[in-house]
């Protein structure tokens, strides 16, 4: 392991209260495409159709045949990959206080990190619009064929995926509580965003300007780099692990 890697597991051994800030990234690694992936089922739909606030509200059954086609399947296929593993690992071994992601896939608790704060939702709770009753989304699937719109049971108003779509505003007791740990960490592991959506990005903003550490693990450049400890141009399943390997060899 080389020696950049060292000084990012001594430095996280040293810290009182570490965060890891992650993004599409980390979940791109095991197949989650963004908006825009090579597979010719996801372009089939336009992100600016089922992602968008507006358009769910005005054609809903848009986004469900997009749901119906390509997202459940899968989201049932897809498992966390080594990057989601490894930082459950840091958490089991003390190390990791909490994650924050942009990603709406589940895949950090589904690794088994049980402090998760999604900043952009989950896909796989729906909300009923009437009366807020939750469903999972095996539940809206299996509602979904009967009508489409999928309805509540309860209230038959229309259900909608607990995410944030493009032209709403995130919540803001979610975004608050990501303040908050960026506002407590010495350390931020930003792993997979290149840092450039906001206000997410904010956040490791907010961490740096607190006088935390700051280490970007990214494939590409970010948005943040220039203000970062240290950054490591790299995937995430090839780096964390390494590191995790470091933290248990003290
Ligand atoms: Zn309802």
């Amino acid at each position: 392991m080389n020696d950049t890697l060292k000084n990012v597991s001594s430095r996280i051994r040293d810290s009182k209260y570490v965060v890891a800030f992650t993004g599409a990234g980390i979940s791109a690694e095991c197949g989650i495409p963004t908006y825009r992936g090579t597979d010719g089922l996801w372009n089939k739909y336009d992100p600016n159709r089922y992602a968008n606030i507006s358009y769910f509200l005005r054609d809903p059954s848009y986004y469900w045949n997009f749901f119906r086609e390509v997202r459940y399947p899968l989201l049932k296929k897809s498992k966390p990959g080594q990057g989601h593993l490894a930082l459950a690992e840091m958490e089991a071994l003390g190390y990791l206080e909490t994650v924050i992601t942009q990603n709406i896939d589940g895949l950090h608790q589904d690794a088994g990190s049980s402090s998760v704060v999604e900043l952009h939702g989950t896909t796989r709770i729906m909300s009923c619009m009437g009366c807020s009753r939750k469903y999972t989304m095996e539940d809206a699937y299996d509602r979904l064929k009967d009508t489409s719109p999928p309805l509540c049971a309860e209230c038959q108003g229309k259900l909608r995926p607990d995410v944030v779509f493009f032209g709403e505003a995130l919540d803001p007791q979610t975004l608050a509580s990501a303040f908050k740990e960026a506002e407590q960490c010495d350390f931020l592991l930003v792993v997979g965003s290149s840092l450039v959506v906001y206000p997410a990005a904010a956040i490791p903003q907010k961490a740096r300007q607190n006088g935390a550490f700051l280490a970007i693990i990214n494939k590409e450049d970010t948005a943040l780099d220039h203000e970062a400890d240290v950054v490591v141009h790299g995937e995430a399943g090839r780096v964390l692990p390494q590191i995790v390997r470091s933290l248990k060899n003290k």
